[in-house]
Order: C-alpha cells, then sequence, then structure tokens
C-alpha cells in the first residue's frame, strides 16, 4: 500500500508503444523524475475502445455545432459516442486520483489548442479538447490536469506541482472532521497568503463558525474556491510579502546579520536573480534553529518534495 498520489497519464508518454503506428512518445521526465513521487494510471481511450494498434489516424472534426471524433479520411466513421461510452464507464475508477497529465494534440487526450477540421480543404482551427480529456474535466473539474508539454514550462510546473499535492492533501482529509477543515485552511495560509491577503480571508469567511451540519455545503463551496485561487501563479512581490511574513517569526531570534543577510535574498530574488528556493533554504534554516510551531505547520514551506526541484528555477511565476 503507498500513499503517493496517484497521476492518470495518457499511456503513449509513460513509453507504451500504443500509438496509431504502434510507437510512443516517452516523457522522460514523468518516468524519470516524477515517478519516485507519484504513482502511474496508463490510460490509452483509443486502444480501449478497440481502435487496435496500429490503426487509421483519427481527427476533430466540426460537423453542424458538434465536434466529432472521426476517422482521419472518412467522416462517416464516427468513434465519438463510442470515446463517450467509454470514459462515462471509466470515470467511477478515475475518483481518486490526484491529477492528469494529457498527451498534448491528441484528438481523444489532447487538453488545448487540439486541431480541430472545419472543411477538408481549409485550414484547421486549433480550438478543440480530445474528447476523453473532454470527459475527464466535465466529471472532475478540481482536478490538477496538464499537458506533458506545457509541463516544460517552470511557471507551470512548480504551479501544477503545488496543487497537485494541496489536492492530495485535500482527499486524505476526513469528509466528517470539523477540525480537519479548519486546519487544512489554516495549514494553506501561506500559500493562499501567496496569491493574496484577500485570498485568505475569503476563503477564512467559509471556514468560520463552521458546524457539523453545514461542514458539507462548506467543504464543496470552499474547495472550488481553493483550487481556483491556487492556478494564480504568484507574483515575486506577493511571494516577497510572503518570505517577509516568515521573517517576522523571527525578529527576536535572528541578529542583525542575519536580517540583512535574509532582505538581500530578497531583494535578489524580487529582481529575478536568484530562484524562490534561495531565500526559502535560509528561511527553513532559521526555523530549524529557532523551531516555531505555527510555520512547521504551513506547507508553503514544503508543498512538494524537495527533489523535485520546483522552484529552483527562475521564472516570472
Ligand atoms: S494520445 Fe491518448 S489515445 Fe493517443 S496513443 Fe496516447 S494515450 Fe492513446
Amino acid at each position: 500500500m503507498t500513499n503517493k498520489p496517484l497521476i492518470g497519464v495518457s499511456s503513449c508518454l509513460l513509453g507504451q508503444p500504443v500509438r496509431y503506428d504502434g510507437g510512443h512518445k516517452h516523457a522522460r521526465y514523468i518516468t524519470d523524475e516524477l515517478s519516485a513521487h507519484f504513482d502511474f494510471l496508463p490510460v490509452c481511450p483509443e486502444v480501449a475502445i478497440g481502435l487496435g494498434i496500429p490503426r487509421p489516424t483519427i481527427r476533430l472534426r466540426r460537423i453542424g455545432g458538434d465536434i466529432r471524433l472521426v476517422d482521419g479520411k472518412d467522416d462517416s466513421l464516427d468513434y465519438t459516442d463510442r470515446m463517450r461510452e467509454f470514459a462515462d464507464g471509466l470515470m467511477p475508477d478515475l475518483a481518486g486520483l490526484s491529477a492528469y497529465i494529457f498527451k498534448k494534440g491528441s484528438p481523444s487526450c489532447g487538453m488545448t489548442r487540439v486541431p480541430v477540421v472545419d472543411q477538408p480543404d481549409r485550414p484547421r482551427s486549433y480550438d478543440g479538447r480530445g474528447i476523453f480529456c473532454e470527459a475527464f474535466k466535465a466529471r472532475y473539474p478540481l482536478v490538477p490536469t496538464e499537458e506533458e508539454g506545457r509541463l516544460n514550462d517552470p511557471a507551470i510546473r512548480e504551479n501544477f506541482f503545488e496543487r497537485v499535492f494541496a489536492w492530495h492533501r485535500w482527499q486524505q482529509l476526513d469528509e466528517h472532521s470539523v477540525s480537519g477543515f479548519i486546519g487544512y485552511h489554516a495549514a494553506h495560509k501561506l500559500m493562499l497568503m501567496a496569491r493574496g491577503g484577500h485570498c485568505y480571508a475569503e476563503l477564512g469567511r467559509l471556514v468560520a463558525g463552521v458546524r457539523r451540519e453545514d461542514l458539507p455545503s462548506r467543504r464543496r463551496e470552499y474547495i472550488q474556491r481553493f483550487m481556483e485561487i491556487m492556478a494564480e501563479h504568484p507574483d515575486r512581490g506577493r511571494q516577497v510579502n510572503v518570505l517577509m511574513h516568515v521573517m517576522g517569526y523571527f525578529k527576536k531570534s535572528l541578529d542583525g546579520h542575519d536580517k540583512q543577510e535574509l532582505l538581500r535574498l530578497f531583494e535578489a530574488y524580487k529582481a529575478g536573480d536568484v530562484p524562490l528556493v534561495a531565500p526559502l533554504i535560509l528561511l527553513k534554516h532559521h526555523l530549524r534553529v529557532f523551531p516555531d510551531p505555527y510555520l512547521q505547520t504551513q506547507h508553503y514551506l514544503d508543498p512538494f518534495p524537495e527533489s523535485l526541484a520546483l522552484r529552483s528555477v527562475i521564472h516570472n511565476g
């Protein structure tokens, strides 16, 4: 039994030879770097609906007001209903997923900008979404999803995994526990503050005075808004506000030299000269020397395993 978050993944990204031509699209970042921290659930929707390997290509085709999944050469071979039925049947088995990583550009799995053929002799538009991916997002709108290509962007990658672990922690909460709900909010205070102080206050109103009777509705409202807020990328100015807030907990313990050193690092981070991990390493060092029970609960300081090195790259948020 493992407690790693479970991520749904397009099978071809794990190196499985399931593509139309018998090949794969192995994403080494997923198998080499993520596998230490996550379990994977591979799904190839096209193989699952019996299209076989190899198989003719399929595409998204706008027909009337609908986008259909059809054969690459023959629009009359329409797989849309078969794909939707497969997705509907599988969805209950995906309830435990903490995230999904989809293969970009696929008419079944692609999440954004999938090509759609409007007229056979006209240029494609790039406003489609794979039929399977669409079904997943409709059923599980709060579960973090990304495409493997977008994960090459350091800001997107950091934000995605911050949300994945936050969602995973939510999944592990006892849904009947009022104190668990309140504790979840409190432990994400700094993470929410990095999106703006108003975010913590706004969600705090959903937690304040919660009773057992209204826990289910408060939880529903809370997590929907929480995940929306978490999808925002904190800018450097707000991150520095949080860093200063954390430093405030050491105001009696640190001498002038230590404080100056921290402030210099905050400035260097704000100027884009060092990544976020630089001031955080120093703050966490001070936290080890001067333990503070409140700060130690804050997921902001360790939102994901350090070895993922997600805060080690300079980016603009
Ligand atoms: S993109 Fe999706 S449907 Fe296509 S081969 Fe990969 S897993 Fe299968």
